[in-house]
């Protein structure tokens, strides 16, 4: 493996590590390159980790949730209103029908599938959410025609506003939220030029009222997101290393291993320790140590795979869980990320090479076995490796 050096600069904001081609992390490159990862954060979803996309599935549907219901009693109670403001019983038969049909789907929009919180079908419903409105303005509208119920249209009117305003509740990043929008517009050109003129002033006020309120609701929706990616990340990740932090970690290890133990899958955890850091520290300094940690860091997300969990377990202690891996591959793994470690030299701000190395347990999950059990025995084989002189990886027995 080639050798890889890491220099320790000191700067006002503390020790930063640079790369071989002499660039630092915090050098202009790399913050126009966060800003530019940022803004596509709030552009798409592809930047962004599957746990979050799953958070935030949960959110949508819970939305969905209150919105369906609220928009179920609203379109079955306005029956009444009806009644009293059409004058023609046929229509206001018709529109109670129409009306009850609406209701029903958004119910089944607030009942059905509650319990699976993918992306796609929380997009899947939001697209629904969107789509029911615009449909029930497009046949009410025709309906009223035929009664000639103009008092009524009024209200009518609203609808295509109320679908994209309601975009603004549900944090969409921005190619989410235009396409979300498209059927109130495709709605005010399909009902506008049916029934009126696309050239008429009416027309153009709307139009320019339905794109002001889109932008205002997409600019919200946004807001949102960026705040709730900032608490997300504060929330769940260890600011030096940027790896899940314990609380975080120890939450998805649970739901992983449970997910394993009903499927019958396999799974390994690996347990690191960096060997003798208290004199990393004290021979070099903290701002040393803390580079150790961050350069350890990046070994192991380059090491593992997208599906694999990996978190700062304690101070100098890493924790990778490996779903669906076998024992064989587990170890070769952890000998591969150890070989990473003695192949790596970072540079105090003395100048002064610093090596580091550490130590591994690996243990593999018993059927029936709790987060608990596994932890513990993985913890012995990691005591054990120290106790074999470091530097080494043992399987747990
Ligand atoms: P062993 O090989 O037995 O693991 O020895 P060790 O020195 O690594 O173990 P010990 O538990 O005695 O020391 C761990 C040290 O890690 C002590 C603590 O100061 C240091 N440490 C913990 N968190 C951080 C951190 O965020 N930054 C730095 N620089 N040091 C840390
Ligand atoms: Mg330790
Ligand atoms: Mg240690």
């Amino acid at each position: 493996m080639q050798e890889s050096t890491i220099h320790v600069e000191k700067t006002r904001a503390g020790a930063v590590p640079s790369h071989a081609d002499g660039s630092s992390p915090r050098a202009p490159k790399f913050i126009w390159r966060t800003l530019a990862l940022k803004m596509l954060d709030l552009i798409n979803n592809r930047h962004r980790t599957a746990d979050f996309l799953g958070t935030r599935a949960n959110f949508i549907q819970e939305r969905i949730r209150i919105l369906a219901l609220v928009f179920a009693a609203m379109i079955f109670l306005w029956i009444g209103v009806d009644y009293f403001t059409i004058p023609d019983r046929g229509t206001v038969i018709r529109l109670a029908v129409l009306r009850t049909l609406c209701a029903v789907l958004y119910l089944g929009l607030a009942f059905l599938g509650v319990k699976q919180h993918d992306l796609p079908r929380a997009r899947l419903k939001l697209a629904f959410l969107v789509t029911l409105p615009c449909f029930f303005y497009i046949a009410s509208r025709f309906v009223l025609e035929d009664g000639g119920a103009s008092g009524a249209l009024m209200v009518y009117a609203f609808f295509p506003f109320v679908t994209v305003a309601q975009l603004g509740v549900f944090s969409l990043p921005l190619l989410e939220g235009l396409a979300l929008a498209v059927p109130a517009f495709v709605t005010l050109f399909v009902v506008e030029g049916h029934f009126a003129s696309l050239l008429s002033l009416a027309f153009v006020g709307n139009l320019i009222l339905l794109l002001l309120l889109t932008c205002l609701a997409l600019w919200a929706s946004m807001s949102e997101l960026q705040m709730l990616l900032r608490l997300y990340r504060q929330a769940t990740r260890d600011p030096l290393t940027g790896l899940f932090n314990r609380g975080a970690l120890m939450e998805r290890t649970r739901l992983e291993l449970d997910h394993t133990q009903r499927n019958g899958h396999t799974l390994c955890v690996l347990l690191f320790d960096l060997d003798k850091f208290k004199r990393i520290n004290d021979d070099h300094g903290h701002l040393t140590g803390d580079t150790v940690l961050e350069t350890f860091a990046r070994i192991l997300e380059r090491a593992l795979r997208q599906s694999d969990l990996v978190g700062r377990y304690g101070g100098e202690e890493f924790l990778a869980v490996l779903p669906r891996t076998n024992t064989a591959d587990a170890e070769l793994l952890a000998e591969q990320i150890r070989t990473a470690c003695t192949d790596t030299e970072v540079t105090n701000p003395d100048g002064d090479k610093v090596r580091f190395t550490t130590s591994v347990g690996v243990a593999r999950l018993k059927p029936g076995e709790t987060v608990a059990g596994l932890l513990r025995r993985v913890d012995e084989s990691l005591y054990r490796a120290k106790k074999a002189g470091r530097d080494c990886v043992v399987l747990a027995a």
